[in-house]
């Protein structure tokens, strides 16, 4: 977005706001993420249109050491825990949604085999296993700024978290044959390593089950393995999010993610894992208020000669709605990124739902607002404003947290303790 120079507003737009305690270390990295986002924002009009992957993007962090974010520091990454990760997710997301976006299944992919996992209950022969394998997936990050897609979504009710899924691993001599689709896979022809999730085929048992969930990364070049179906959405456009089709593919051993039985385990008391996609939409929420601001302070260059509108008591009370709202969705953000861990007590759980619930809405509904109030120029395609409203209709359609399934989840386990059923 062209602006007028530094004018001092600059700190209200940053996604913690002003006045919050962070380390030095945080402090530096969300400059970081200003930094490159000038340049993400100057390209992300050019992806979107051709709805293409943002690659100089993934050039420009892989240089930075972004991509080794969630890389834990003794494996020579820079070991940032969810809070931290989610800070520096939003402010990407406020410079280009798509890349923000993809950048959620790489870092999220190491803070998995990271932090998530070493918090998790492992026998002593599984926590072995699981330092052998994902010392190679760190090291492709970390040494060859390898990128790790993450693939779930299926077209049955497995990325919702209600069923096995149905892309199977069956166990062959040295590794594993994978089979299956997976829809929506963002980052495709762009990752290096695709971690999908499937279930372990077993031979004589009754029926599958989610408890024999096993993630496996799939290198791009396995025979048998490719991507298929065109890319032409509504918003999300630089994620290019394709098909996947896995027949017979071999992945060895060692492309395990996590050793079997775990990653159950970990999507059962690790419900913060889920939330990640949240912060891209955090970072349009405050992209969409930003832009409104300069808008009606006639700052915004591109349109020519300055035309302030402020002046209007009804810009002046939608602006109130939007801070409002704004306001309510950074603090339900911060507050539920803070406090993740490992089995949360349940209001932290439901908190964790309602913040996700609220992020995906409000982006919606605080972009919506945004065009209403700027107007008919804004909502042209040289400003950036109409791709922040097509974007942000796209988070809360994401499994496993859509808008729905929240308000599901936090309806029944509202009113429900563990165990409990009706007559
Ligand atoms: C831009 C973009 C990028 C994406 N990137 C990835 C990615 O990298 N990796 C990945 O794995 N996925 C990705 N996804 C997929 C995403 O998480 C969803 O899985 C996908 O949008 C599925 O949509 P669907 O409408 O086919 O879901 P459906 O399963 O058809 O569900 C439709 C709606 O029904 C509701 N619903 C579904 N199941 C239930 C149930 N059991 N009970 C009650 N209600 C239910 C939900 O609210 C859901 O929104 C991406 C999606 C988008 C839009």
């Amino acid at each position: 977005m062209a602006t007028t120079a530094d004018d001092g507003l600059a700190d209200r737009f940053t996604i913690t706001g002003t006045g919050l305690e962070l380390s030095a270390e945080q402090t530096g990295l969300l400059n970081l993420a200003e930094e490159l986002g000038v340049s993400f924002g100057r390209r992300a009009a050019r992806y979107d249109q051709e709805a293409g992957f943002p690659f100089e993007n993934y050039d420009d962090m892989r240089r930075a050491g972004l991509l080794k974010l969630c890389v834990p520091r003794p494996y020579g990454g820079l070991g940032s825990d969810l809070f931290t990760y989610a800070l520096v997710s939003a402010t990407l997301g406020k410079h280009c949604g798509a890349t923000a976006l993809t950048f959620n299944m790489h870092a999220c992919s190491s803070l998995w085999l990271g932090l998530l996992a070493d918090a998790l209950d492992m026998t002593a022969a599984q926590r072995a296993e699981h330092e052998k394998y994902r010392a190679l997936h760190f090291r492709r990050i970390v040494e060859e700024g390898a990128v790790y897609a993450q693939s779930f979504s299926e077209s049955t009710a497995s990325a919702a978290g209600k069923a096995p899924f149905g892309t199977t691993a069956t166990k062959v001599e040295g590794g594993w044959l994978l089979n299956g689709k997976k829809i929506f896979a963002s980052l495709s022809g762009a990752a290096d390593y695709y971690g999908v999730l499937c279930t372990e085929a077993r031979p004589g048992a009754e029926a599958p089950s989610m408890r024999d969930s096993l993630y496996i990364a799939i290198p791009k070049e396995a025979p048998g393995f490719t991507i298929v179906g065109d890319w032409d959405p509504l918003g999300m456009r630089g994620t290019v999010s394709r098909t996947l089709l896995l027949n017979d593919v071999f992945v060895a051993d060692s492309g395990q993610m996590m050793p079997r039985g775990i990653y159950h385990q970990a999507a059962t008391r690790w419900p913060h894992m889920f939330a990640t996609l949240s912060p891209t939409y955090m970072g349009i929420s405050v992209a969409a208020y930003e832009f409104t601001i300069r808008y009606l302070r006639g700052e915004i260059e591109d349109l020519g000669p300055t035309v302030k509108r402020r002046m209007y008591p009804t810009k002046q009370i939608a602006t109130a709605q939007m801070h409002i709202l704004l306001e309510q969705t950074r603090s339900l953000f911060l507050r539920s990124f803070s406090e993740a861990r490992i089995d949360p007590p349940k209001e932290m759980r439901l908190r964790a739902y309602a913040a996700h619930y609220t992020i995906m809405e409000n982006a919606n509904e605080i972009s919506r607002l945004a065009i209403r109030t700027c107007g008919g120029q804004s909502m042209l395609k040289s400003l950036p404003l109409e791709r922040l409203y097509r974007d942000s209709r796209c988070g809360s359609l994401m499994l496993p947290w859509t808008a729905e399934l929240c308000l599901d989840r936090i309806g029944r386990e509202a009113l429900y303790e563990s165990g409990e059923a009706d007559d």
